[in-house]
């Protein structure tokens, strides 16, 4: 007990500690609360420490460092509290528009954009002419109208958000008929069955899960029908012996039946993605031309934006969709407007996009410059893993991902590293070595897959970053 209340003694007191030079960048940076308040914390601690100790256990406190250790403990935890748990990491999972990674980087124009509305007073719902109240879609409507041929548009949240809100204006409790072959899910929480039930729409399903027909569709059609609706299989693809109806014949039949047509289409290209040697994937403006009349896409996949979610189609529908007040509640900030402007203005230049727009960048990256990047990386990655496991190239596929064209695959290299581990080990060997990649500074995420991780180094972009940090993998 003696040694105790000595040792209590001994404990630094806060005013020593906020007056030493140790902490004095920290309570610059911070201010004086956040390092007093954690100061205060650590001495508890330590208080508490030495009164359940026997005696002897507390010899850091009369160690020659112990108060630079201290301030150092303390100068750490508050830094720690101030950093940010969201952080940059390297996608090199092989699927270039990754959801749970972050989907499109944006380019520098659209970064530049979103900094100028952040810091400033802005026109968002301002009509600079008239003095008066504006329209906050006015600023992209034009744009995405010119880029994508529909009469009006409109912009939310996400397309989750645009799909909510169109079943909710155009279908409140009634029938949306759609093929039991697109009752798709994306991702956990976004599933066409439950988006339905929250919009307050009644889902009609039509066909079968492998052939629906156009007079499945008619024969549905009843007094109760709100919408007739088609939804992009975006993660997976029905093979053999399918059929689905063609977007031209929908909207025929909704035109006759006087009933909207809408179309989430989910991706989403505004260009045609061929020029750039990739798969076709039908633009806006063809489903627009095969007489849609409301279509739902997402900001933030194939068109490389931020987290958007555009719809556009017919002025009268576009209208109504608007003035549904779920729409305040789904709109969009000035910051996402100003981002989502500038890349589509990047789009007015399409040859050029491929270099301009980060996420095609990847996409549409030549094979000879990955195999550049598998050349550079390949050395200092078998040297900082020797004995541990055995690096190669290998030939791999890339995946475009977020749901956009599933089974088309990207020809690619990937470093493939495969533990050496004594057997029955090797499994934990390889989640060891995952997690050791994850933990740099800078997070390293591939794939793991037989055995053996992958990194497709199509989205490696900056090697130096990539090799700097290798030193600090843990063994
Ligand atoms: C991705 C996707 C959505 C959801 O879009 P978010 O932008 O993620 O909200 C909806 N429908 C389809 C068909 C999709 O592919």
């Amino acid at each position: 007990m003696n040694s105790s209340v000595n040792l209590l003694k001994n404990l630094p007191a806060i005013d020593k500690l906020l007056q030493s030079k140790n902490l004095s960048a920290q309570i610059d940076k911070f201010g004086q609360k956040s390092v007093k308040d954690e100061g205060r914390r650590q001495i508890a601690d330590l208080r508490e420490a030495i009164l359940a100790s026997d005696d002897g256990s507390i010899a850091w406190l009369s160690a020659p460092d112990f108060f630079d250790e201290f301030c150092g403990k303390i100068s750490a935890a508050v830094q720690a509290q101030y950093s940010s748990s969201l952080i940059p990491v390297f996608n090199l999972t092989g699927t270039v528009i990754h959801t749970n990674l972050g989907r499109a980087s944006l380019p520098a124009e659209a970064v530049e954009a979103m900094v100028t509305a952040a810091t400033n007073a802005t026109n968002l719902e301002y009509d600079l002419h008239t003095g008066k109240r504006g329209d906050r879609d006015s600023h992209l409507e034009q744009a995405i109208c010119e880029m994508t041929g529909a009469q009006a548009a409109t912009v939310v949240n996400n397309n989750a958000a645009a799909v909510l809100l169109v079943l909710n204006t155009l279908a409140l409790h009634k029938e949306v008929i759609i093929s039991r072959g697109e009752l798709v899910e994306i991702g956990g929480a976004f599933r066409i069955p439950d988006v339905m039930a929250s919009a307050s729409c009644k889902l009609r399903e039509v066909g079968t899960t492998n052939r629906t027909h156009l007079k499945d569709y008619a024969q549905a059609i009843n007094d109760d029908t709100g919408l007739l609706m088609k939804v992009h299989t975006s993660n997976y693809e029905i093979r053999g012996f399918t059929n689905s109806v063609a977007e031209s014949d929908l909207s025929e039949l909704a035109r006759e039946r006087d009933i909207p047509f809408v179309s989430d289409l989910g991706s989403g290209s505004l260009v045609d993605l061929r020029q750039f040697n990739l798969p076709h994937e039908p633009t806006v403006k063809d489903t627009i031309d095969m007489g849609a009349d409301l279509i739902t896409f997402s900001g933030d996949k194939l068109l490389g934006g931020p987290q958007a979610g555009i719809i556009v189609g017919r002025r009268d529908l576009i209208e109504r969709v608007k003035s549904n007040p779920l729409k305040r509640a789904l709109r969009v900030d000035k910051i996402t407007m100003a981002a989502l402007l500038a890349v589509i203005n990047i789009y007015k230049d399409p040859q050029r996009l491929d270099s301009r727009l980060p996420m095609l960048a990847d996409l549409a990256r030549p094979l000879a410059e990955i195999e550049e990047v598998a050349t550079a990386v390949l050395g200092p990655v078998a040297e900082r893993l020797k004995g541990r496991a055995t690096v190669s190239v290998q030939d791999c596929k890339s995946q475009i991902g977020s749901g956009a064209l599933p089974l088309d695959l990207m020809s690619s290299r990937a470093l493939c590293l495969t533990p050496i581990a004594e057997k029955g080990k090797t499994d934990e060997a390889l989640q060891r070595l995952s997690l050791g990649f994850r933990s740099l500074p800078k997070p390293v995420v591939g794939r793991v897959s037989d055995g053996q991780l992958f990194f497709d180094l199509r989205c490696l972009r900056n090697i130096d970053e990539f090799l700097q940090q290798l030193p600090q993998l843990a063994d």
